[in-house]
């Protein structure tokens, strides 16, 4: 314990030039989301001109009827452009809030609001719980039109929307209910640790950091997911025997198979796990048990417990941890440094004593560039898990030295094509905008590694 004091305490005097110096912040995170945001704006460019294209990739030519390909790439313009002016309306609105001290007017305003019911500047977590959620509805308000636009114009038109103006209504207020029940005291007790345990918070936020993710792999599927979907048990038949074998001969621990109403707002579609280690669930969206036959229903499946084989969510839970690490470990340094608030318009009295959420929030704003380059590294990560569980799946003949799934490869990726053109997803795709953007290798790219894995091991058979 000592040694990682004495380590961040070495990070904390190389970056103490931020209490003290006068440094223009407010123009360094307006510059910087700048950046971010037309980064995007070109890389939807330079992807755009794919959409125009007539004919699908050769790997592919035989799988899409003409009339699917058009319809894939009209919706691939469409959704290109809603992205390139959202992404331009959300950074302008950013950018406007950031120049006029929206932040510091929120700050004061939560005050002013805690006042009147008789709780003085004294209760910073009080106050601070006040501050976010003006924050929130605030910053929410004025995107709304464009989540109307893209669920009821944009999902409509391409015949994807079963969202009624009704579920859109009640999901908004349940997730922002559901928003402060949860929210509230997490930002209550992380605000405390800080209180509590002084400059030696970083393990101790760790810690809660990780009981909390814990907390909610158990909360999310038993009491916040049923609140939007429906998950019924999946009905005797094929595929659930099929399942269940699977899962019985890799020993994955499952315990419930569920079918789950994806298509009540979206008939988008796709199949997951989720659970603690030795008590697994599986859910299964209708729209894909419709759209396959069960013996590719059962390779989506293979590849999935491909994902579990090689642990792959502990992985990524692990890397995870490691970045809340490093973002908490140049924290201090922002912590009691009255500069910063300034440069965002806080007033004097405020900035004396930075209340710690404002602090964090405004460090989270300078990190911005950091954080395009994580999410780009992340994305790479994902994709080579991707490939792995592909690579598990074709394999899995070999494993459990069954004959019967020396399809596997061929059916995966007879259901990875059914999935691609039911959900009209883009089929051509610009490197660097993918880079940035997938957490997934392009459907071209996944066929391509189906074959070269199964040809790799008969190779190696042989
Ligand atoms: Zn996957």
């Amino acid at each position: 314990m000592d040694i990682l004091h004495t380590q961040l305490n070495n990070i904390q005097r190389r970056l103490a030039f931020v209490a003290v110096d006068p440094i223009n912040w407010k123009l360094y995170v307006q510059s910087f989301s700048w950046a971010v945001t037309l980064f995007e704006s070109y890389l939807l460019i330079r992807q755009y001109p794919l959409f125009l294209k007539k004919e699908p990739p050769a790997v592919l030519a035989k799988h899409f009827e003409q009339g699917v390909f058009e319809k894939s790439q009209n919706y691939g313009r469409d959704k290109a452009r809603f992205a390139f002016f959202s992404g331009l309306f959300k950074q302008s609105l950013d950018s406007l809030m950031l120049h006029y001290g929206f932040y510091a007017w929120s700050w004061t305003a939560a005050g002013k609001l805690l006042a009147k019911v008789g709780f003085g500047p004294e209760y910073e977590i009080l106050q601070s719980i006040a501050f976010v959620f003006i924050l929130f509805l605030l910053s929410s308000i004025p995107t709304l039109p464009l989540q109307v636009y893209s669920t009821f114009v944009l999902e409509e038109k391409h015949g994807f929307n079963k969202t009624t103006p009704w579920i859109f209504v009640t999901d908004l207020f349940k997730g922002w209910a559901i928003a402060f029940a949860l929210g509230a005291p997490f930002l209550a007790a992380f605000l405390y640790i800080f209180k509590w345990a002084g400059d030696r918070f970083v393990p101790w936020l760790m810690a809660f950091m990780i009981s909390f993710q814990l907390i909610m792999v158990v909360l999310y599927p038993t009491v916040i997911q049923p609140l939007f979907n429906k998950l019924s048990p999946l009905a005797e038949g094929e595929l659930r025997s099929r399942i269940e074998a699977l899962a019985s001969k890799l020993k994955f621990p499952l315990k419930h198979l569920y079918e789950i109403d994806g298509s009540k707002r979206s008939s988008h579609s796709n199949a997951y796990f989720f659970g603690l280690p030795w008590s697994k669930h599986i859910v299964i969206f209708d729209t894909l048990i419709q759209q396959s036959k069960a013996e590719e229903v059962e390779a989506v499946l293979a590849h999935e417990l491909g994902h579990w084989y090689y642990l792959h969510p502990t992985k990524m839970m692990a890397i995870s941890q490691f970045h809340i690490f490093t973002i908490l470990a140049l924290f201090p340094a922002f912590l009691h440094a009255p500069p910063l608030l300034r440069s965002f318009d806080f007033p004097k009295e405020v900035a004396a004593q930075p209340p710690t959420i404002v602090a964090f929030l405004l460090f989270q704003m300078i990190l911005t560039p950091l954080e395009a380059v994580v999410s780009i590294a992340m994305n790479a990560v994902s994709r080579h898990f991707e490939w792995e569980a592909d690579r598990f799946a074709v394999e899995l003949q070999d494993k459990l030295d069954d004959e019967k799934m020396a399809d596997m490869g061929d059916r995966l990726g007879k259901a990875l094509i059914a999935l691609h053109v039911k959900n009209l997803s883009t089929v051509w795709v610009d490197w660097l905008y993918s880079a940035y953007h997938h957490s997934h290798p392009t459907l071209t790219e996944r066929l391509r590694g189906l074959e070269s894995f199964q040809a790799k091991r008969q190779k190696k058979a042989q």
